[in-house]
């Protein structure tokens, strides 16, 4: 029972923007990455720019691939990204895909994000408002690069430019074209589950009254964040998760996209608090013995 989650290839675990390891005692993927080593496999949460493009990010990625092959004589890695971590790490399997297993989607936007698309509209980053939104942003990601525990290596420089529009429903659309690897044909449908070698997952969560909104969320000021953002959505209106849409998250073989988690709870932040029967650590748990059990 205790290696019933020893993967073949260790996970590496890929945050999405204004993403970390740790602040302060506040773990990124909180309590998934201990459930994770106590079934033995080996868990590496990196970090790349918080605020930079998924190529830029891509890049990063393939460096710290590159150190894990090498630590752990692993000739691949599985890749879980949530959020833009999971367009960071398709970008990292399609230019590499002989040192990738698997990419795991989680509630990632990779159709975009009609949040970003909001955003892009009405904070256009030449007015004042957008100025505003911008500084805001560049003191938040340097605020918490000051308050990093869980990383150690080089500052990374902010482009928050690149970072909107690497997650627009237009600036995904040309990334997807350039790395089409494990999207869905059709819109809601599923992907291939191999591409050049390399398996494609996702999951993903919906705002869902009377779950989402109970429980520990009643005292997450994410989760009012999360329901706010949804009001910005149209083609996915009432099937987000609060930033990213439900078909949206489309990649691979669909595991599931409608779990009562909002798109914070999906890492189980903030330090648990979730919605009512949200259980986001025994998605990771079940998908590391999905892994194993495919043989990577
Ligand atoms: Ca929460």
């Amino acid at each position: 029972m205790p290696q019933s989650l020893a993967t073949r290839y260790p996970l590496v675990l890929v945050p999405g923007m204004l993403g970390f390891v740790r602040i302060g005692l506040f773990p990124y993927w909180y309590g998934i990455v201990p459930a994770l080593r106590a079934g033995g496999a080996q868990v590496f949460p990196v970090q790349v720019a918080p605020l930079d493009s998924n190529e830029v990010r891509g890049e990063q990625l393939l460096v710290q691939i590159e150190r894990i092959r090498r630590e752990t004589g692993a000739e691949k890695v599985n890749l879980i990204g949530h959020s833009q971590g999971s367009l960071t790490a398709r970008y990292a399997a399609a230019k590499r895909p002989e040192w990738v297993a698997s990419v795991t989607s989680v509630a990632g936007p990779n159709h975009g994000s009609e949040l970003a698309d909001y955003f892009h509209t009405h904070y256009p980053i030449d007015s004042v408002k957008g100025r505003l939104l911008s500084a805001l942003l560049h003191l938040v990601a340097w605020l918490m690069g000051l308050l990093e525990t869980g990383y150690r290596g080089p500052r990374f420089k902010a482009d928050l430019q690149a970072s909107h529009q690497s997650l627009t429903s237009a600036g995904v659309a040309l990334f997807n074209r350039q790395y089409p690897q494990g999207l869905p044909d059709t819109w809601g449908g599923q992907g291939a589950a191999q591409v050049n070698g390399v398996r494609y997952y996702s999951w993903s969560g919906t705002l869902q009254p009377g779950k989402t909104d109970r429980g520990r969320n009643l005292f997450d000021g994410t989760h009012r964040s999360c329901r706010l953002f949804a009001r910005s959505f149209v083609r996915e209106k009432g099937q987000c998760d609060g930033m990213v849409g439900r078909c949206s998250s489309h990649l691979g073989v669909v595991i599931g996209d409608d779990y009562a988690l909002d798109h914070f709870d999906i890492v189980n932040q903030s330090l648990g608090l979730v919605g009512k029967g949200a259980e986001p650590i025994r998605l990771f748990v079940e998908h590391a013995r999905r892994l194993k059990a495919a043989g990577v």
